[in-house]
């Protein structure tokens, strides 16, 4: 038996195709022209922040991390919805400004900035998250250079670990943050370095699908910024504890339960607002945001048959979509969801294995699923693929067309 997916029912059916943002597949392949591409639902995105909104305890600010999705319409629609964008380059902060949102609302985190990103970023008014003494030092050269004092705040690489995550980004040794233990030294210097502080940045971890791990972690950073606040030079005015929230993907996993995470939030954002009043709780989203509203699209150009097995040749594979070939991260390679866009529900099925044009067997979309029987022209759906997708895929390996992207 292949395990099964979760059902996708993000998207509406009609004549057995799948609908996005009301148009049929066929007629939306028509209209992008050209296949294979990324299809992003306004929709869905939109559902997905009210949801957040409905849920999360008032006074919780969301953030978007730009890195799962750095498409320009939908950072341009993702500026009205959220309260903030973070950044991991010059060239997501230019997409970020260009957007419209305001630079103190775009903070900039990641490690080995260079001395040109900072300078363009401390004259752009964002706030840095300094992720090194060394990187403070720069920062504040910079900052004495162009006459600006910079915006800062320090990110911790706390001593716990996010339980569960799909991918460390915390708690031992780490090229993210700095060591809680060093944190106290470094403020003092900051002080006396004249940057302008305003708080804390702690990630632990992404793609979490464990509520409770999600609710722990966040206690924890709430208590560990507060101990290091102690050591500040002035109040502590911000502070983001990252995200993490995981969607499912594979057979067998379960949607987050946002219910029990807001519910450990109200109670940590409780602690933190009688013990620091002033300090705004960021929450930064990536994947949660844009995952579950985006589709990968191909078409089938061959079937073939090996050794009593059934071969889908697409036009379409990992140089467009690393992660769902499972080379983005993942240990052991698992089927995203993928189905027949046009044949939704009819006709017989086959368990099949879904390939690329590329000449390495990694080129690999779907390894033996069943799904409904494809022809040559048909549409093969990628479901999950709004974030991590074509940003995150080696589109220049074997010189293949670029896909479109569009926002339905
Ligand atoms: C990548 C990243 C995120 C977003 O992670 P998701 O899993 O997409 O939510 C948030 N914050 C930082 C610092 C990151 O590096």
């Amino acid at each position: 038996m292949t395990p099964l997916h979760a059902e996708q029912r993000q998207f509406p059916v009609q004549d057995d195709s799948l609908q996005l943002g009301g148009i049929a597949l066929p007629r939306l392949a028509e209209r992008v022209g050209s296949t294979p591409f990324y299809a992003y639902e306004r929709n869905h995105i939109q559902s997905r922040v009210n949801l957040l909104r409905n849920t999360l305890p008032p006074g919780v600010a969301l953030h978007y991390a730009v890195k799962a999705n750095p498409m320009p319409a939908l950072v341009q629609m993702m500026a009205a919805l959220v309260d903030g964008f973070d950044v991991a380059s010059a060239g997501e902060m230019k997409t970020a400004l260009d957007a419209g949102m305001a630079p103190a609302r775009i903070s900039f985190a990641g490690p080995g900035k260079r001395n040109a990103e900072l300078r363009s970023a401390v004259a752009a008014g964002v706030l840095l998250h300094l992720e090194s003494e060394e990187e403070m030092a720069r920062v504040a050269r910079i900052g004495d250079l162009l006459g600006i004092t910079p915006r800062v705040a320090v990110r911790v690489n706390p001593e716990f670990e996010l339980k569960y995550a799909g991918m460390k980004m915390a708690g031992g040794p780490k090229q993210f943050g700095v060591d809680a233990e060093r944190v106290p030294r470094m403020l003092r210097q900051l002080g006396e370095l004249g940057l302008d502080f305003h708080g804390f940045h702690l990630f632990c971890g992404a793609q979490n699908l464990s509520a409770s791990a999600i609710q722990q972690a966040q206690r924890l950073c709430v208590q560990l910024a507060l101990r290091l606040a102690a050591d500040a030079p002035s109040a502590m005015r911000l502070l983001n504890i990252g995200g993490g929230f995981g969607v499912p993907y594979f057979p067998g996993e379960q949607a987050l339960d946002l219910r029990a995470v807001a519910d450990g939030l109200g109670e940590t954002l409780h602690v933190l607002s009688v013990a620091s009043p002033q300090t705004q709780l960021v929450l930064e989203l990536g994947r949660y945001l844009v995952a579950e509203a985006g589709i990968y699209v191909c078409r089938v150009l061959e079937r073939k048959l090996s050794h009593g097995q059934v071969f889908v040749i697409t036009d379409g594979g990992l140089h467009h979509h690393l992660a769902a070939s499972g080379n983005f991260g993942q240990v052991i390679r698992k089927n995203y969801p993928v189905s027949i866009g046009n044949r939704m529900h009819g006709g017989p099925r086959e368990i099949v294995t879904v390939v690329g044009p590329l000449c390495t067997p990694l080129d690999t979309l779907a390894d033996r699923m069943e799904m409904a029987r494809a022809e040559p022209g048909d549409y093969v759906v990628v479901f999950q693929s709004g974030a991590y997708g074509m940003s995150a895929s080696p589109t220049a390996f074997l010189s293949h067309p670029v896909p479109l992207e569009v926002l339905v």
